[in-house]
Parts: C-alpha cells; structure tokens; sequence
C-alpha cells in the first residue's frame, strides 16, 4: 500500500510528547497492527495477541516499547503499522459504518485544523481511503477498526469509508 498522507512535521513530532505515550500499559490507544503488515512478522514478541503493541513504563511516562525517551524516534520507523502512519488520523465504527476521524488531542491538530493547509491535507487522506487498497485492507481486517465509541469527545468525525 501507498503511504498514507503526512500532515505533521518531523520537527513538530519530535519535540512533542504526546503520541506514543499511554496513560497506562493496557491503553486503547497503544497501536494495533494487522496480521499482513511487515512489523507484525518481524516483531510478534511486542506485540500481544489481540495486535497490540505492548507499552512499558519508565520513570516518568509509559511508551509503546518501540519509543526511545530519550530522542522520541520510533526504533521501528520504517516499519511501523498503519494506525502510526495514520494518526492523528483514526479509523473507527460510527454508527454501524467505518467512519476516519482526527483525534482532537494531537496538538498539532489544535493548532492547524482550521487552516486551508490542515483542509487540503484531509482531501488527500479522503482519497487515499478512498482507494482501492486502502479498502481492500480495511475489508481483510475488520478488526483493526476501533470502537472509541467512549471516546468521542476526543475525536471529529470527518467522513465514512464507501465499502
Ligand atoms: S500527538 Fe500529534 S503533534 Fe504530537 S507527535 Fe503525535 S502526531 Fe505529532
Ligand atoms: S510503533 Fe513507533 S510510531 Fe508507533 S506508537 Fe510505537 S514508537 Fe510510536
């Protein structure tokens, strides 16, 4: 599958501390991974066997175990599943349909949702799930679509997925 469409900059990720973090080691937020990706063959002793990636705790925080603290790289970048590449982007049930939403707690969403910038990335993301492979994955593997259903406060529904 083609990448899916980068809104963030690597600057403004790596001096956040947001993403990759968890409020506890079972959170539903840590990312899950798809039978088919390449980390999950690669890397099955961190991730549990409903797909989740294990997280760990440190002194101060608990990461997804791929997170290095210390320089906020992912130590599995080029390999990291669909769900990283997508966030803030979010893939999720609404209403019985598979809906992609943004997850209004990413900073950077705080600052650009309303620009022209931010709007014009969402037409790309649109057309990407709009795409054949895109449904074609999202058809395979069901479940690696999320009930946030608890969670919708935190998120904005920006469209569903024609399947
Ligand atoms: S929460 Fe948003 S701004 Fe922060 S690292 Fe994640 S995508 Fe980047
Ligand atoms: S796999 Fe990488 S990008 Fe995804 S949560 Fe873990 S450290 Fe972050």
């Amino acid at each position: 599958m083609r990448d899916f469409p980068q809104i963030t900059t690597e600057q403004r990720c790596l001096s956040c501390k947001a993403c990759c973090r968890f409020d506890d080691k079972k959170s539903i937020w840590r990312p899950r991974v798809a039978t088919c990706e390449e980390i999950f063959s690669q890397e099955q002793d961190s991730i549990d066997s409903s797909g989740y990636i294990h997280a760990e705790t440190h002194t101060h925080c608990i990461s997804c175990v791929f997170l290095n603290i210390c320089d906020n790289r992912c130590s599995v970048y080029a390999l990291r599943p669909l769900e990283c590449r997508m966030y803030p982007f979010l893939l999720f049930w609404s209403e019985g349909q598979i809906a992609v939403g943004v997850h209004l707690s990413c900073p950077y969403v705080q600052e650009e949702e309303n620009s022209h910038f931010f709007k014009e990335k969402t037409q790309d993301v649109r057309d990407f799930c709009s795409a054949g492979e895109f449904m074609a994955f999202v058809q395979a593997h069901r479940e690696m679509v999320s009930d946030y259903s608890q969670y919708m406060n935190e998120i904005k529904i920006l469209f569903t997925v024609p399947l």
